[in-house]
Formats: C-alpha cells, sequence, structure tokens
C-alpha cells in the first residue's frame, strides 16, 4: 500500500516543491497507449539524420570493453575536444557530463548554498530553475523580451547576493538568440565574482555571423562557463554527453563534485567518433534550414504564427489553449511538445524533421484546425 506524505517531512528543502522534468513522449509509449504502427516525434529536439555513422562503429569497439570501467578523466573525448577548439582550450578547462544537464546539475551543486541568489530568464530552459531548486536556492525570473532574454533586465537583477547567472543561447523552448554586441554589452558588466552560464546546445547548428560563440570568451572572462552538447546536433541524445568549458579553477571546482564514472564508456567513445565527422554536422545543418523553412512556409500558408528560431525547433502560436490541440495531435500519430509549463499555453513546440516528418506534422495540425 502506498501511503503518501509518510517521508515529507524528511525530505531535504528543495526538493518539497521540486516537480520533475517533463520529457517529450517517447515514441513506445504512444505506439502502446494508442496502438499506433508509425508514429513522428518532433518532441525532443532530436537530430532526424541520426548520428554520423562512424558512431556505430565506435560503439561497436566500445562494447567489447563494458566490463571496464570508464576512463573516470575522459582522456580520450577531451583530446579530441582541445584538437577540436584547434589548441584554444586545455583538457583541464573540459568537465564532462551525463549530458549537458549534468553539468548544469554540477554548477549549481558546486557553488550555490540553500538561499543564494541565481538569475535566469522568463521561459528559459526548465532545468535552471530545477537545479537551482533542488540546492534550496533562490533564483530571480527575468521579463523575457519578445519572447527572448532581457539582457538589460538580466543586469539589473543581479544583487550582491547572486551568484550564478544562466543563458541560453538560442533559448530552448522559444528558438531565440542573442547577438556578440548584446552579448558582449552584458558579459563585460556582469561583476566578476558573479558565474556566467552560457548554455550553448544548439550552437551547431547556428550560421548567423552574429552569434558570439562562447568559447572565443573564454579568455577574457574567468567567470564564463560554456555549456555543449552530443545530444542536439551530432545526434547522441541517447548516449548522454554534454560537457562545458571554464577556467582551470572552476573545471576543478566542478570536478569535486562530479561522480567519478559520470559519462559512460560507449557514450565516450561515440562522443569522439561524432566530432570527427564534420561532415554529418554540415548535412545536419542543412537539412535543419531547409527543415525551418518548409515548416515557416507551410505555417505562413495556415497563417499561424511562431517565434522566429535558429535552432532545429520552433515555438507555433495557436492563439488558444495548446493542450487539445497537442492532444490531437497525439491521435494522429504526432508528438510535439506542449510548452505550457514554460508560461507559454498557447503554443505548441514542434522540433525539425524530415521533411516527411515535417509534413505529417503540418497536414495532422492543419486537419485539427
Ligand atoms: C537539450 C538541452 C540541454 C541538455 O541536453 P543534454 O541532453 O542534457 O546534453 C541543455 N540546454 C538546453 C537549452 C537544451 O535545449
Amino acid at each position: 500500500m502506498v501511503e503518501l506524505g509518510e517521508f515529507e517531512r524528511q525530505l531535504a528543502n528543495g526538493v518539497k516543491k521540486l516537480k520533475p522534468y517533463q520529457p517529450g513522449k517517447p515514441i513506445e509509449t504512444l505506439q502502446r497507449e494508442l496502438n499506433l504502427s508509425t508514429v513522428t516525434k518532433l518532441a525532443s529536439n532530436e537530430n532526424p539524420l541520426g548520428a554520423s555513422p562512424n558512431v556505430a562503429q565506435a560503439i561497436k569497439r566500445a562494447a567489447s570493453e563494458i566490463y571496464r570501467y570508464p576512463d573516470g578523466n575522459g582522456f580520450k573525448l577531451k583530446e579530441a575536444l582541445v584538437a577540436y577548439y584547434e589548441q584554444e582550450i586545455e583538457p583541464a578547462n573540459i568537465t564532462l557530463g551525463n549530458g549537458s544537464n549534468d553539468v548544469l546539475e554540477l554548477i549549481a551543486r558546486a557553488f550555490l548554498n540553500p538561499g543564494d541568489h541565481a538569475v535566469y530568464s522568463q521561459h528559459a530552459f526548465a532545468v535552471y530553475a530545477l537545479a537551482c531548486q533542488a540546492v534550496g536556492a533562490k533564483a530571480t525570473v527575468v521579463p523575457a523580451k519578445k519572447w527572448g532574454h532581457d539582457l538589460d533586465g538580466m543586469l539589473k537583477a543581479i544583487t550582491p547576493h547572486t551568484k550564478v547567472v544562466f543563458l541560453a543561447n538560442p533559448n530552448n523552448p522559444t528558438g531565440t538568440w542573442f547577438d556578440s554586441k548584446a552579448w558582449e554589452a552584458f558579459i563585460a558588466n556582469v561583476p566578476n565574482n558573479v558565474l556566467v552560464v552560457l548554455d550553448e546546445a544548439y550552437a551547431e547548428y547556428i550560421s548567423e555571423e552574429e552569434y558570439p560563440h562562447g568559447p572565443n570568451y573564454l579568455k577574457r572572462y574567468r567567470n564564463l562557463i560554456v555549456c555543449r552538447t552530443f545530444s542536439k546536433a551530432y545526434g547522441l541524445a541517447g548516449l548522454r554527453v554534454g560537457y562545458s568549458l571554464s577556467s582551470l579553477e572552476i573545471a576543478d571546482y566542478l570536478n569535486r563534485v562530479r561522480q567519478p564514472f559520470n559519462v559512460n564508456a560507449i557514450a565516450l567513445e561515440a562522443a569522439v567518433a561524432a566530432l570527427e565527422d564534420q561532415h554529418f554536422l554540415d548535412r545536419s545543418c542543412e537539412l535543419n534550414n531547409h527543415g525551418l523553412e518548409e515548416l515557416a512556409s507551410e505555417l505562413h500558408a495556415m497563417e499561424l504564427s511562431f517565434i522566429p528560431s535558429v535552432a532545429n525547433f520552433l515555438c507555433v502560436n495557436l492563439h488558444r489553449y495548446a493542450e487539445p490541440i497537442y492532444e490531437k495531435l497525439l491521435q494522429a500519430g504526432v508528438i510535439v511538445r506542449p510548452v505550457a509549463n514554460y508560461g507559454m499555453p498557447h503554443f505548441l513546440r514542434v522540433s525539425v524533421g524530415s521533411s516527411k516528418d515535417n509534413m505529417r506534422f503540418i497536414k495532422a495540425l492543419r486537419k485539427i484546425l
């Protein structure tokens, strides 16, 4: 028998009000629930091309070694990342994580005490709030500007008690981004004892000239932590690998709270293989740009507006509660992401898929509306 509340008094403070992260519905779950044979999932910003074929080979090789513990220092992957960043960083600047989600939590754990202050934006990636709440930190949620981060507002929200500011560029779920000029004006004015976490989960997709690539600012700002992931453009979401780049000192602190083997042996090898296939990345970006245009023109034709996005997803404005439409899309075998929990109850976030998947979504949505 389940006794609810039996141990509530024993809970750590931050955990009491914590609501678990809501992931996109898995394909198999919907297939089971509705007995559907084909399901299209455009709910978790996954790469419709999958991963580089090199990755499958690397996994096969790594599979015969899984009885051994992984390299807890991730030597090979760090060397591959140093080469990727053309020796601008050292291995000791890198902290590997079980997804960049892990790194975000390491940051909160290493730097935030109960009652400490953090800053992030309205409609920002949900993990910042979760990571802060779990350690009992307080946060100021700065109102968004045109759905994106209001960097001036975020600067003003920094107090003498602020320890960490979280930024997503581009942001998920809105797809909005800030340019070099706005970023430089921001970071130059953040007190240098405040940590700035720049989450660039979608950086590899971005071709805008004015996009400020975080790694370029590490030398100048020792309070900067740049987070990146293999989950999105590299297509390794299921393996869980991400990393941060930071000063040696910050990397040392993060390393103290990191689980000794937080990235598994298969993921380490797969990430090295993924990094080496830049051709796959180029194809992924090309397909994504094409898909964004395709979705945009179809939505225009349906007279639906959406938030302009530079990432591999976009938020469609339905001008009414989106939940019932989300449910009807599920019935039609299409999984997208409701974003009411982001304070956007009239929007649905749709990931850019293959042309076939995009059109299945568009056709289903047209029929429903
Ligand atoms: C997807 C995502 C992440 C986390 O991805 P991982 O799979 O944990 O690496 C981090 N930040 C943003 C903004 C994301 O959209």
